[in-house]
């Protein structure tokens, strides 16, 4: 773990920074949420940049009407106002025009396999291996279709400075719309992330993982200069996992009916993802004080992967 440092992330973004608040309502937001809620309003208001609301509906069969609302009650209810937005991804248009780009390169196929013919990468993680790669299978409907990820290092900058990951292609050739139709995490968020001019994202460690893979392929949809990341710590539960939207102790909902005011919300899950040295009650207007307090409070540190 290191400390963020924010004078450091300063110097490498533009003046008036934008960034993004990107929820997939899958489900009901939890503490995991609201962590990654202090961490962009805090580190937004500190900057003086902008925060966009954007639901990340681009699995339109996971996503359902009732959790987009719940996540815009609960989001006002919590305290945090985005300046622009909400927006979503039910518009098909900016990832139909991005397939098409990549398609001229040559960077797209067609894939017929399944989860079975996938193997164990070096992360451990299931890797896909390429077996359609070459195939030249025509793109058809229930065909996945993938991206042909290159095998070299992609350079970004993190909140603990520049990032080298050696092997952009370790998780395979991604998926841009599955078989199903429904466009991937890594096309919606990439294509959104460049035509709405984010210059910081910021979200959980999980994902760095990804991160190479979108850098290239937002070098390949034209955005050469990746943005600046934040990958910070997530909240896990009691039995040291990953919340899941379906632990009812840590929902924002459940908090609430618990009696639970907005401000105390938000001291758990700044505690809980460590980004204060206490539970303290903190209202969501206030939360940049967590990362200008450092000094004066050695625990009230933002957890980065490191
Ligand atoms: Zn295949």
């Amino acid at each position: 773990m290191t400390h963020l440092d924010v004078a450091a992330l300063a110097a490498r973004l533009p003046a008036g920074p934008r960034t993004r608040y990107a929820p997939s309502p899958t489900g009901y937001l939890h503490l995991g949420h609201v962590a990654n809620a202090v961490m962009v309003w805090g580190l937004a208001r500190l900057l003086g940049g902008r925060v966009l609301l954007r639901l990340e509906t681009h699995d339109q069969v996971r996503c359902r009407p009732e959790y987009v609302a719940a996540a815009l009650e609960d989001l006002a209810w919590l305290g945090f106002e985005p300046d622009e937005g909400p927006v979503d991804q039910h518009d098909a248009t900016p990832y139909a025009d991005a397939l098409a780009a990549l398609r001229r390169l040559g960077l797209v196929y067609a894939c017929t396999c399944s989860r079975r013919d996938w193997a164990t990468g070096s992360t451990g993680a299931p890797r896909y291996t390429g077996c359609c790669r070459d195939a030249g299978l025509a793109e058809a409907t229930g065909r996945t279709l993938r991206l042909r990820v290159m095998p070299q290092a992609e350079a970004f900058t993190d909140a603990r400075g520049a990032v080298v990951q050696q092997d952009a292609a370790a998780g395979g050739d991604v998926i841009l719309r599955d078989r199903d139709g429904l466009w991937s995490y890594h096309l919606a968020v990439t294509a959104d992330d460049i035509r709405q001019q984010i210059d910081l994202v910021i979200r959980g460690a999980d994902l760095i993982e990804a991160t190479g893979v979108q850098v290239q392929l937002a070098r390949n949809l034209g955005r050469p200069v990746p943005p600046a990341y934040v990958h910070h710590a997530l909240v896990t539960g009691s039995d040291g996992r990953k919340l899941s939207k379906s632990n009812r102790d840590t929902g924002v909902r459940d908090m609430r009916a618990g009696g639970a005011s907005a401000a105390e919300v938000i001291g758990r899950a700044a505690y809980a993802a460590g980004l204060s040295g206490n539970a303290d009650a903190i209202a969501a207007r206030a939360v940049a004080r967590l990362f200008e307090t450092r000094a004066a409070a050695p625990h009230a540190v933002a957890r980065i992967l490191s």
